[in-house]
C-alpha cells in the first residue's frame, strides 16, 4: 500500500528511462524510487513501517517473470523470493518485459502507469516492426479468429 502521495514519474523520468532500457531486472530500483508504505498498511508488526521501501519477499516479481517461467530450472538456485533473488536468477538475460514492476506491491502505481504508457507501448512497436510479414499474416489471422494453434504448434482452422 503505497503512500497517498506517490512518486511523480516526470521527476525521475531520466532514471526510469535508463532502468527500463537495461537488460536486468528493474523491479528493485523502481521500488526504491517509489513512495514506500502508506500509513494504512496491514502487516501485523509493532514496528512503524510507514515510508519503508523494503522488499516484502512476497515473490510476486519472480512469479510474473517470463524468463523464469520458460526456464524453471533457474529457480533451483535459491528458495528466496525477494527482488535480490530475481536479480540473481535472471541477471542480464532479462526480457525487459516489465512484468516484475507491474506485479510488485511496493512499486507506486504512478510508475506502473508510466511503464505501460511509454516502455511497453514502445516494446510492442519494436516487436511488430521485427516481425516478418509471414508472422504478421498469422498474427492477423489469429486476431480475427480465423486461425487456431494445435497442440503440436502448427496452425490450422
Ligand atoms: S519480469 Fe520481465 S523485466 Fe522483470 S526480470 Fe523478468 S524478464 Fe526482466
Ligand atoms: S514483488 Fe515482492 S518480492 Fe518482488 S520486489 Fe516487490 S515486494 Fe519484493
Amino acid at each position: 500500500m503505497p503512500m497517498p502521495v506517490q512518486t511523480d514519474p516526470d521527476a525521475v523520468q531520466s532514471v526510469l528511462k535508463i532502468i527500463f532500457n537495461q537488460t536486468r531486472p528493474p523491479v528493485a530500483r523502481c521500488r526504491l524510487l517509489s513512495s514506500g508504505f502508506g500509513p494504512g498498511y496491514m502487516l501485523k508488526t509493532t514496528d512503524d513501517l510507514t515510508g519503508s521501501k523494503a522488499c516484502l519477499g512476497c515473490g510476486s516479481c519472480l512469479d510474473a517473470c517470463p524468463l523464469l517461467a520458460r526456464e524453471p530450472q533457474r529457480r533451483q538456485r535459491t528458495e528466496a523470493r525477494t527482488s535480490m533473488a530475481l536479480e540473481t536468477l535472471v541477471g542480464e538475460d532479462c526480457d525487459r518485459c516489465g512484468n516484475c514492476v507491474l506485479a510488485c506491491p511496493q512499486v507506486d502505481p504512478t510508475i506502473k502507469h508510466y511503464l505501460i504508457q511509454t516502455h511497453l507501448v514502445e516494446g510492442m512497436a519494436e516487436l511488430l516492426a521485427r516481425a516478418t510479414s509471414e508472422e504478421m499474416f498469422v498474427f492477423d489471422l489469429a486476431l480475427n479468429g480465423d486461425w487456431e494453434l494445435s497442440a503440436d504448434g502448427k496452425g490450422g482452422k
